[in-house]
């Protein structure tokens, strides 16, 4: 879903993205996804950001495959602003929030919410600390029953 920056004025507007225009395919989730973000300039080369990301992944154990539920809640503030081609470099962003660049007038949320599925995604899920994985021999997951390697 795109949004054309200059549209905008410093009364926020709401956009509600359906699932279909930007869920990543190879992301498993269960249930429904609500993605809203709200949009306002704060000048005439920035605007505000805010959203919201709720959604229940489903991720495997890394180490015994069982599938696990990954409810998220992300709400998240970025400053959006026009990249500027030879600019004078890094400008320090007073507000402390992120800072979400783009190359033209438009925005495009759909790449913002996927960023953000990736951002929330954990790097390493186990089903439990203690989870004793597959053994690597016979296959047999090693915490419902004993090795059957000879
Ligand atoms: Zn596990
Ligand atoms: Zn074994």
């Amino acid at each position: 879903m795109k949004v054309i920056l200059t549209s905008l004025t410093r009364q926020e507007k709401l956009f509600t993205l359906a699932d279909a225009d930007w869920f990543p395919l190879e992301v498993v989730k269960a249930g429904d996804v609500t993605a809203t973000a709200g949009l306002r300039c704060l000048d005439a080369a920035s605007w505000s950001l805010s959203g919201r990301l709720r959604v229940t992944l489903v991720l495997s154990c890394d180490r015994c495959g069982r599938q696990l539920l990954w409810p998220v809640d992300d709400q998240f503030v970025y400053r959006v602003a026009v990249e500027e081609s030879g600019g004078q470099g890094g400008e320090v962003d007073e507000e402390n929030a992120a800072l979400w660049l783009v190359s033209g007038p438009a925005l495009d949320l759909s790449e913002v919410f996927r960023e953000r599925i990736f951002l929330v995604s954990p790097e390493k899920v186990l089903c439990a600390e203690t989870c004793r994985g597959l053994c690597a021999g016979c296959g047999a997951d090693l915490n419902l029953e004993p090795c059957r390697c000879p």
